[in-house]
């Protein structure tokens, strides 16, 4: 359950090649985090496998069938994005149960996994309220409610805390660290931080121009980073 493989997968918009071609195993369960610099190919991975952009090449498999043709919606995965996308004139309840009722599910049910995921956030209490009277990270959970509600095999993060103050990222790493591990989903997240990937990640996996530089546990780049690059991204001498 929830292992994603990625078969030289490439991505051209036009001319641009942005991924020539991309081998890449993450294991059910496991919390991979893509990471390098601004412009690298992050977001257009993450959204090749979640569907919400065609490959130009090769095979994506999710739980070992492929899932290249399937749209976003049959691929068991749900999408926490930087920017909260919340809609303001909803209460946080509203939100939260807004994907499950756009596909039709009952209202009974809908109240049960809700509070199922307040509770697991910690949004209880603020069932009633409207985005705009919470603070940036209940926000943030809110957005991570939304997803958690599908029952997702798999959960892709895009720069998801880049909007929050350092302080509160730091507790909202460690939330999303301990949600990957209470729900056993298999997380992919990017960021271009390196200090989330190091203390996040079970698998790092370091982008740079489209390409995979190093594929590694963040001891293994740390002190065995593959070349200069890897180096300098991760913060150790070679
Ligand atoms: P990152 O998330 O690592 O910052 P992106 O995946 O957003 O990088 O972008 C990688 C490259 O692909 C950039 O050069 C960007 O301009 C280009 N790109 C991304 N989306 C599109 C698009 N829809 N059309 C054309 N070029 C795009
Ligand atoms: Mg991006």
């Amino acid at each position: 359950m929830g292992s994603i493989t990625l078969q030289n997968v490439s991505k051209s918009f036009g001319e641009a090649a942005v991924i020539p071609s991309i081998d890449l195993q993450i294991n059910d369960g496991e919390f991979a985090v893509f990471v390098g610099p601004s412009g690298c190919g992050k977001s257009t991975l993450l959204r090749l496998i979640a569907g919400l952009e065609d490959v130009s090449g090769g095979r994506i498999l999710i739980d070992g069938v492929d899932a290249t043709a399937k749209p976003p919606s049959q691929r068991g995965l749900a999408m926490v994005f930087q920017s909260y996308a919340l809609y303001p004139h909803m209460s946080v309840r509203s939100n939260i149960g807004f994907p499950l009722k756009m596909a039709g599910v009952d209202k009974a049910e809908i109240d049960r996994k809700v509070s199922d995921a307040a509770r697991i956030l910690n949004l209880t209490d603020y069932l009633e309220r409207k985005p705009r009277q919470l603070s940036g990270g209940q926000r943030q959970r809110v957005a991570i409610g939304r997803a958690i509600v599908r029952s997702p095999e798999c959960f892709l993060f895009d720069e998801p805390l880049s909007n929050l103050d350092a302080a509160l990222r730091v507790n909202m790493r460690l939330e999303i660290s301990q949600l990957h591990q209470q729900l056993g989903a298999t997380s992919i997240y990017v960021t271009h931080d390196q200090v989330e990937a190091m203390t996040m990640a079970d698998k790092i996996v370091v982008l740079n121009k489209g390409r995979i530089e190093q594929v590694g546990s963040p001891l293994e780049l740390y002190h065995k980073p593959a070349n200069i690059f890897v180096a300098g991204f991760i913060g150790s001498p070679k």
